[in-house]
């Protein structure tokens, strides 16, 4: 009779990561982490952070508290990262910003914005899927979460029409939730071209546009190439807000590192956006942390440290592309029949492989490799070591 591993019988009751920790297999991999992992597996601290670092504890500041809305030579540098030097708001110095308790924080200030002032009701639109977490933060700040068609499980790609039938039928003025790349958890992305007749659809039905910046350089390596989607509604004459997250593309995790803003139709407008948005932040937390986006205003106003950074985060959105392009081509080598060309077109840290809640348990159970029930595989996990495996093991369960 078999033995039946403990970890084994854990691996049903326990998270992802427990499991994972549980399991005694030599080789096993996890899937499941939300985080950006070297080639050997291990998290990474960006060189441009260590010398940021640096320059931020050698300058021996002091430990005052920021004003509500953060650093300001950070807020600056963020905005001008996210909009791009061209942008009109921008050039017109129209966009009110606060700094933020990372992506998160930003989307609670914004769902807490929204919840207050949005004069169209209390309804957000979420893509089907979408990152766990927004449902939950924009039902705290007090709006309706519902949903609009996003993912096509047949083609494991877009559901494009779908996406804009919605949209269309939306009642007038409703608030969109947007990804504005590398979508979490599917890693599908519309086109520019998609983007465009979204944009248009969003424009006829007088909606607005809520942004989700996590990952921002991530996805394609090009820090402007990934605010497409962004740039262009604005250059379209939309006003949208925008939340953005320093942990993924500065690897500032546990920093906390991230802004809120909101493009205004004037400077009179911003002025009353900026006092409202310190009325709200004041009895949240007082005033956001210090030390890390200290090390991001470093990066971003310190033209060799800058460049340095856009090097470092092309080198992961590189590496991640590499892998996904490496699990395709082992599993056709094994002589997979299945179209596995989403995992390459899919983009950014997350893969959804189309992998059943049953298949993705028999890689758990059987090759002790760890990933979350709906199929979606975080490619950071993957290494030059580990990919050949991992897609011997997909075989095995999937064929
Ligand atoms: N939005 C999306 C789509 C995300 O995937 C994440 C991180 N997983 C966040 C926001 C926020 O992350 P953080 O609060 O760590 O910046």
């Amino acid at each position: 009779q078999a033995v039946v591993r403990p970890s084994k019988i854990h691996a049903a009751i326990l998270g992802i990561t427990e499991a994972f920790k549980a399991d005694s297999h030599s080789k096993k991999i996890n899937l499941g982490v939300g985080a950006y992992r070297d080639d050997k597996g291990k998290p990474y601290v960006l060189p441009s952070v260590k010398t940021a670092e640096k320059k931020v504890v050698d300058s021996a500041l002091d430990k005052e508290y920021a004003g509500i809305t953060g650093v300001p030579s950070f807020t600056k540098a963020a905005a001008l990262l996210a909009y791009g030097p061209d942008s009109a708001p921008i050039k017109e110095d129209i966009i009110a910003i606060t700094q933020s308790i990372s992506g998160t924080g930003a989307l609670r200030i914004g769902g807490a914005f929204m919840e207050r002032f949005y004069p169209n009701g209390k309804t957000i639109y979420i893509p089907n899927p979408s990152w766990a977490n927004h449902n939950a933060v924009f039902k705290d700040s007090g709006l309706k979460v519902e949903k609009y068609r996003y993912y096509n499980k047949d083609t494991i790609g877009l559901d494009f029409d779908g996406m804009v039938e919605d949209i269309k039928a939306m009642p007038k003025g409703s608030m969109v939730l947007l990804h504005v790349c590398a979508h979490n958890p599917t890693g599908v992305d519309p086109t520019e071209d998609q983007w465009r007749a979204i944009c248009s659809a969003m424009k006829e039905g007088g909606h607005f546009p809520f942004f989700d910046m996590a990952y921002q350089g991530f996805a394609s390596g090009d820090t402007d190439k990934d605010a497409f989607s962004l740039r262009h509604f604005i250059s379209e004459g939309l006003n949208p807000c925008l939340c953005q997250s320093f942990a993924k593309n500065m690897g500032l995790y546990g920093e906390r590192v991230g802004a809120f803003s909101i493009v205004c139709e004037s400077a009179e407008e911003k002025k009353r956006v900026d006092s409202q948005i310190k009325i709200l932040v004041r009895p949240l937390y007082s005033n956001p942390p210090v030390h890390g986006a200290r090390i991001a205003s470093e990066i971003l106003n310190d033209a060799s440290l800058n460049k340095q950074w856009l090097g470092e985060v092309k080198g992961m959105a590189d590496r991640i592309i590499t892998m996904r392009a490496l699990l395709k081509e082992n599993l056709e080598k094994l002589g997979s029949k299945h179209d596995w060309s989403h995992i390459t077109s899919q983009i950014g840290m997350f893969a959804y492989t189309g992998l059943t809640a049953e298949q993705m348990d028999k890689l758990a159970k059987e090759h002790s490799v760890y990933a979350t029930k709906d199929g979606r595989i975080s490619v950071a996990g993957i290494t030059t070591d580990n990919v050949e495996r991992l897609a011997e093991a997909i075989y095995k369960v999937k064929g």
